[in-house]
């Protein structure tokens, strides 16, 4: 039934491009999991409400895909359409006089950062190298080194779900907090978002970038496949020192390992399937609550069929 409502969309829309029933692995940097219905590509705003009206009308399940760096897509696969912002959502500016960069969501953070660096804007340095896009980031209220979205972020332009339209939604309405946003609520695409930073001297931007990336590339295991810390902070602890005072550092189920550098980050060594990774996500809660009475949650968005 929902193979020919898929059908009906390639042929309704058939100047989007879309891809049928693409491998995740492909597009998340778990490099691991199954495959979705379709992969929709919409490269400006007129194309992507077209499709979230026919997503909408025809009740089909849909996400919106940033980098894929935060998400694992169970072997059984996605039976709903993932949704990537192509060409029209990779504008950038920035105005050295107000301190605003503006970027749309498709934007990577390592590319905000460059544009921040030429325009001698400071503040998104602890961000820089977080491998996601802008919008995955804002949605994530990502941070890293005592830096967070929610410490820069101005206002975002978003598309309404289920209408279409558009709005910008202030800072203040954004519901920031650790690893939290009102999007994961509201499904709102974020299409563009404003950052407020501060006037600076770019060589000393600069350096500041370099530094945080040579802390990342000495502490996290960057040769291998992984979303990041897989599970949030539990409060007063850290998942990593938890991880490893139980005793699980290096532990490899199948091709899925709790790294050794980063206790914090499961990895996938070489041919992890998602349920490899699953099943040492769950060796480690469990391990790690019989041994301390904390509860790790994923920080990692798991997503389809077992
Ligand atoms: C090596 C490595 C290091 C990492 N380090 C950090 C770190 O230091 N700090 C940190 O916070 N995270 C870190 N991460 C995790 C990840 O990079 C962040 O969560 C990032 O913000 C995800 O962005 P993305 O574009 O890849 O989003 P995706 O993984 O594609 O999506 C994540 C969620 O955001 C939603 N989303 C994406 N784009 C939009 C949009 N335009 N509108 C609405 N919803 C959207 C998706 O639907 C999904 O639910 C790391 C990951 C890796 C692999």
């Amino acid at each position: 039934m929902e193979k020919n409502k898929w059908r009906m969309l390639c042929e309704e829309c058939k100047e989007i491009k879309i891809i049928k029933e693409p491998d995740m692995g492909q597009y998340t940097s778990f490099k691991a999991g199954g495959r979705a219905a379709l992969l929709v590509l919409p490269d400006n705003q007129e194309e992507l409400r077209r499709v979230l009206e026919y997503m909408s009308g025809e009740e089909l399940p849909y996400m919106i895909l940033g980098n894929g760096s935060n998400l694992l897509v169970r072997d059984g696969g996605y039976e709903g359409a993932m949704i990537k912002l192509g060409e029209g959502f990779h504008n950038i500016e920035a105005n050295r006089k107000t301190g605003l960069l503006t970027a749309g969501a498709n934007v990577s953070m390592s590319q905000v950062a460059r544009v921040a660096v030429d325009a001698g804007l400071a503040g998104f340095e602890p961000l820089s190298g977080i491998p996601g896009t802008l919008g995955g980031a804002l949605y994530m209220n990502a941070g890293a080194y005592d830096g967070e979205m929610s410490f820069v972020v101005q206002e975002a332009l978003v598309m309404n779900r289920n209408c279409g339209e558009t709005r910008i939604v202030p800072k203040e309405e954004m519901g920031l907090s650790y690893r939290r946003s009102a999007f994961q609520e509201s499904g709102d695409v974020i299409l563009q978002v404003t950052l407020q930073l501060t006037p600076g001297d770019s060589k000393k931007i600069e350096d500041k970038v370099m530094e945080f990336t040579r802390k990342r590339n000495e502490k996290q295991p960057m040769n291998y496949p992984s979303a990041g810390s897989f599970f949030k902070r539990p409060e007063g602890y850290f998942a990593g020192k938890l991880i490893t005072d139980a005793g699980l550092k290096g532990l490899k189920l199948g091709g899925a390992q709790v790294s050794s550098l980063h206790a914090g980050f499961l990895i996938n060594t070489g041919e992890a399937t998602a349920e490899d990774i699953l099943l040492l996500m769950k060796v480690v809660q469990r391990t790690v609550a019989d041994r301390f009475g904390v509860e790790l949650e994923p920080e990692v968005r798991i997503i389809g069929k077992e």
